[in-house]
């Protein structure tokens, strides 16, 4: 029998969401998760999907996985530190050190387990983390986990960290103190401002940490945003996922020699989860070796994301400030952005919207991934949408 309680809690609250309009509804995908995408037999361009270089269905990935499934079999068997770990999630780490010009790396399931584990390894109630107030959730429940005092600083706003870095020093309450920011900020495309926030760390002796999850494969040649600012050597945490321009799943850190062996001995989901998949390792290997050799891919994103870019402004449409791939055509009105994102659906056009609680109110947007993988026919495809129902709405 279920608890009566929980049955109330569940349905009070599923009730509350559908009545404000913030209730999710998954529609699956018919195949690969490609520039375009099947839903319900209607057949869509995807500029929703973070497979920037469009390696989620590269073949070369493809056949990767297939050997190594081959080899090793589909699952790992047991956590890294039983008898989980393969030669393949060695050569992984390595090439993750080399691709990110770091000493080691160690890798997770998951960007976000990543976040949860590498966070609450080092930090505890004694000490005290900076923490940019737009982070990604991970870091939020990173930071949470490690019971570190948590002081979120206005977005990218240098003086604010500096002087609440500066409090809490004085106040002589913590024993460590880091700084932790998104790299590419995933709502608006944004960069943290590394350089400065690298200067303010030395100076004060801050712990610093960048989760790269958008910028890794996207920015400095492919190898993220702190090989971007050319200050490899001056992050202590550098955070990336697998999931996104890598195309596959799985997240890692990358450090210095003793930041990895002390993960590899204390971080829980590391200990304790069973490791990623000899196919999800292979098919990561593969991309990375790719990344390596050429930057082919890397050029024909930002190819199709200034394209793109560029045409939206043309038409009129508000792309904010982004810096990065990652277009947000904002729209303002919560019910108003929800509206529009179908209309694109009903032409054609896969755009997620984004609204309140995600974004600030007032500020919702739809939100345009573009990728290698995008023709430039499939671009004007979306634009030549996006003038239609950009003027249906009144927009442009
Ligand atoms: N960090 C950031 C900044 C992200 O945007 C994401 C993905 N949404 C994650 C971590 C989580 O990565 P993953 O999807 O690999 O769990």
């Amino acid at each position: 029998m279920t608890s009566k309680a929980l049955q109330e809690f569940l349905i009070e609250n599923l009730n509350e969401l559908k009545g404000k309009g913030l209730y999710n509804t998954i529609e699956p995908l018919e195949g690969a998760n490609g520039p375009v995408i099947t839903i319900n037999g209607k057949v869509l361009i995807n500029l929703s999907s973070n497979n920037y270089l469009g390696l989620a269905t590269d073949s070369r990935l493809k056949e990767a996985a297939i050997k190594a499934i081959g080899t090793y079999g589909v699952g790992a068997g047991a956590v890294r530190t039983i008898n989980g770990t393969f030669d393949l999630h060695l050569e992984l780490e390595e090439k993750l050190a080399d691709f990110k010009q770091t000493e080691a790396a160690i890798a997770y399931q998951s960007g976000f387990n990543c976040n949860m584990a590498a966070i609450s390894a080092v930090m505890d109630q004694q000490d005290a983390i900076l923490s940019d107030e737009l982070n990604h959730a991970s870091i939020i429940d990173g930071c949470r986990l490690s019971k570190a005092k948590v002081i979120t600083f206005a977005h990218s706003n240098m003086q604010d960290l500096r002087a609440k870095a500066q409090q809490a020093i004085s106040s002589g309450k913590y024993k460590k103190i880091m700084v932790i920011t998104d790299g590419v900020f995933s709502m608006d495309g944004d960069l943290a401002r590394l350089p400065e926030i690298v200067n303010i760390a030395e100076e004060l002796g801050l712990i610093t940490y960048v989760d790269d999850a958008h910028g890794s494969g996207v920015l400095g040649d492919g190898a993220g945003t702190v090989k971007h600012f050319g200050l490899s050597d001056r992050i202590d945490f550098q955070i990336g996922t697998l999931s996104k321009a890598i195309g596959v799943v799985g997240g890692y850190v990358a450090g210095k020699r003793e930041l990895i062996e002390w993960l590899k001995v204390r971080s829980r989901p590391f200990l304790f989860s069973t490791s990623l998949t000899p196919a999800d390792v292979a098919a990561s290997i593969r991309a990375i070796e790719l990344l390596g050799k050429s930057t082919e891919l890397n050029k024909q994103l930002w190819e199709n994301a200034d394209y793109l870019k560029a045409g939206l402004s043309k038409l009129g449409f508000n792309i904010g400030a982004s810096e990065t791939p990652i277009t947000p055509c904002i729209i303002g009105n919560e019910t108003l952005t929800q509206a529009f994102s179908r209309r694109l659906y009903e032409e054609g056009v896969y755009a997620k919207s984004i609204v309140f609680p995600t974004v600030p109110k007032g500020t919702g947007r739809v939100r345009n991934m573009p990728t290698a993988a995008h023709t430039k026919k499939m671009v004007d495809e979306a634009l030549a949408v996006y003038e239609k129902v950009g003027k249906e709405f009144g927009i442009i």
